[in-house]
């Protein structure tokens, strides 16, 4: 299931919401967002993932337009929620709507990612529920919003060492 193509979230009804198969087919309620073809990218490389959030909210959007020294990982260790639901965010490139070659990077960051940061658009951010997937999405976007804060600011990180405790402590 996903939000139909140019649909507003607020007035979707349960018949609206685009049916889709794993193939990517539409087979039921209205046409699929243009972007489905990357959430199944998701599914496919990574087996604990059962849903998705993608969104164009500002602060992660305003985050993926910046020059990052390491797309390897966009955010700096800031808090431990951060850490235990996101991981490292790896930044992958800009590809302009629609365009399906962004499916095979997200398939590669989706092997070793729950979430990711697309340049000049948004996260997609992956979890075993949707309940989980929009807290997620959540702390992505208040980490953003966090990190464009601090931005310049004398900030303390978390340590490498309290980073590692976290995924330790709390595996995904
Ligand atoms: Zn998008």
């Amino acid at each position: 299931m996903i939000t139909p193509t140019n649909s507003s979230l607020g007035t979707l009804t349960d018949d609206q919401i685009s049916k889709v198969s794993a193939k990517g087919e539409h087979i039921g309620g209205l046409p699929p967002s243009k972007e489905a073809f990357f959430h199944l990218a998701v599914y496919e490389a990574r087996s604990t993932a059962g849903a998705i959030v993608h969104l164009h909210s500002s602060y992660s959007a305003a985050v993926s337009c910046l020059c990052h020294e390491d797309p390897s990982d966009v955010f700096p260790p800031l808090t431990a929620y951060q850490i235990m639901r996101l991981g490292k965010v790896p930044l992958l490139k800009y590809f302009r709507p629609g365009d399906r070659a962004l499916a095979s990077e997200v398939r590669a960051a989706a092997r070793e990612h729950k979430a990711m940061l697309l340049a000049n658009h948004g996260p997609i951010v992956s979890a075993r529920t949707i309940e989980e997937a929009v807290y997620a999405y959540e702390e992505f976007e208040e980490t953003a919003k966090i990190s464009l804060l601090l931005h310049g600011r004398t900030t303390s990180l978390l340590t490498s060492s309290a980073v590692a405790d976290l995924v330790e402590s709390f595996p995904s």
